[in-house]
C-alpha cells in the first residue's frame, strides 16, 4: 500500500492505473477509521480494481465553534487499518495541498437539500463538504466513490453534484454499522464519558420505536416525534432535531403517503458529543 500527499504524484499513480484499463473505487475519509470505514472499503473493492482512500480532516467543514482542533487524528493506525483491508492507495494531504491555491472568488452553493437537519443545524458544513468533495473527485478521478448512510443528507447532496455537475463517477452507499446495542459507529463516539456511551444507544431505539408506529398506520407522526423527544430529554440527550424528510427534497413530512421515500433522521447532543442516526424507509 503507498501513501502519498502530493496531488501530483498520486494524479501520476491514478493515471497509470487507469492506462492499464483498471477501474477505481474512491472511499473519503476524515480518519479516525472505525468498522463503518471499512465496511465502506470492503464494499469499494466489490466494486472496483483499485481501492483509494483519502484521509484528511476538512477545515471547511466545521463551524467556529465545533471540533476541528479537537477532532481525533489517529493516521498510524488509519494506515494500519487500510493496509490490513487491502487498500491500495491513500492519499492523506494537508491543508496546504487542498487549500494551497485559496478559494477566493468562488463559492458553491446548496439550495432546498441544505435548509434542514444537518445543513440547518450547521452553517456551511454541507458547502464545505461540497468544495472538498468536488476537490477530491477531480484528483483522484474516480469511477466509483462510497458513501456511507449515516451521513445521508450528504450523500444525498454529493449525489445531486455529481448529477449536476457532471462528474462522471458511480455513486455508491453503504449500510449504517452500528455497535452490538444499536449505537451507529463514529469517531466522534470516542468523545463519550463511560456514562454517556451507556446511554447513546437510546437515539437509534427511538428511531426504530418510531419506525415501529409508522409500519404499524402512523401517518401523521408529529405527535410521536413529540413525545420521543421528550423521552430522549429525560434520558440525558440533548435535542437537536428528529423529524421525518422527504427522501429526495430533504423537507419535512407532515403526513406520509405510500410510494415515497423518506428518511427519519435524528441529532441530539449527550454532553459535547454531537449523535446523529437515520433509517430510510417508505410505508
Ligand atoms: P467521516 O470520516 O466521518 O467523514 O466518514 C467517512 C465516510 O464514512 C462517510 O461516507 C461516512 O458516512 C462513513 N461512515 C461513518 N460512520 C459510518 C458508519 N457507522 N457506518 C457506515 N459508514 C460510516
Amino acid at each position: 500500500m503507498d501513501t502519498y500527499n502530493s496531488i501530483q504524484e498520486i494524479r501520476k499513480v491514478i493515471s497509470s492505473i487507469k492506462s492499464e484499463g483498471k477501474t477505481v473505487a474512491f472511499v473519503p475519509t476524515m480518519g479516525a477509521l472505525h468498522e463503518g470505514h471499512l465496511s465502506l472499503m470492503r464494499i469499494a473493492q466489490k466494486e472496483a480494481d483499485v481501492v483509494v482512500v483519502s484521509i484528511y480532516v476538512n477545515p471547511e467543514q466545521f463551524g467556529p465553534n465545533e471540533d476541528y482542533d479537537s477532532y481525533p487524528r489517529t493516521l498510524d493506525s488509519d494506515l494500519e487499518k487500510c493496509r490490513k483491508e487491502g487498500v491500495d492507495l491513500v492519499f492523506a494531504p494537508d491543508d496546504k495541498i487542498i487549500y494551497g491555491s485559496g478559494n477566493k472568488y468562488l463559492n458553491i452553493g446548496i439550495s432546498e437539500l441544505n435548509i434542514h437537519m444537518d445543513g440547518g443545524s450547521r452553517p456551511g458544513f454541507f458547502e464545505g463538504i461540497l468544495l472538498v468533495v468536488n476537490k477530491l473527485f477531480n484528483i483522484i478521478k474516480p469511477d466509483v466513490a462510497v458513501f456511507g448512510q449515516k451521513d445521508a443528507q450528504q450523500y444525498r447532496i454529493l449525489n445531486q453534484m455529481v448529477d449536476e455537475f457532471n462528474h462522471d463517477v458511480k455513486m455508491v452507499m453503504g449500510p449504517i454499522v452500528r455497535a452490538n446495542d444499536g449505537l451507529a459507529l463514529s469517531s466522534r463516539n470516542a468523545y463519550l464519558s463511560d456514562e454517556e456511551r451507556t446511554i447513546a444507544p437510546g437515539l437509534y431505539r427511538s428511531l426504530q420505536y418510531i419506525i415501529k408506529q409508522i409500519q404499524d398506520g402512523v401517518k401523521e407522526p408529529g405527535l410521536l416525534l413529540k413525545h420521543q423527544i421528550s423521552e430522549l430529554e429525560a434520558k440525558g440527550f440533548k435535542n437537536d432535531y428528529l423529524n421525518v424528510f422527504v427522501y429526495q427534497t430533504m423537507q419535512p413530512a407532515e403526513t406520509l403517503k405510500s410510494g415515497e421515500k423518506y428518511i427519519l433522521a435524528g441529532a441530539a447532543y449527550l454532553g459535547k458529543t454531537r449523535l446523529i442516526d437515520n433509517i430510510i424507509f417508505e410505508i
